[in-house]
């Protein structure tokens, strides 16, 4: 069993895809301490925490009651 833990928004992430660029860090060095690294390097990467709010303010509705 492999300890490799790729990140679950490889499929639309503009970082992953090499379509933003990253300051000074080849891709593949980038991939290997963030995306493939499980918690560790996710929780490191601001697109994954952007990805992460961005899903989080989806799924959370208010229900304001007026009084
Ligand atoms: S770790 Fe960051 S750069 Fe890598 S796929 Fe996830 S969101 Fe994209």
């Amino acid at each position: 069993m492999s300890n490799f833990k790729l990140c679950k928004y490889t499929k639309t992430c503009p970082v992953f895809k090499g379509e933003v660029a990253i300051n000074g860090t080849p891709l593949s060095i980038y991939r290997n301490v963030f995306c493939r690294r499980g918690d560790k390097g996710w929780n490191n990467c601001e697109q994954y925490l952007e990805f992460k709010v961005n899903s989080l303010s989806k799924n959370t509705s208010f229900n304001v009651k007026n009084r």
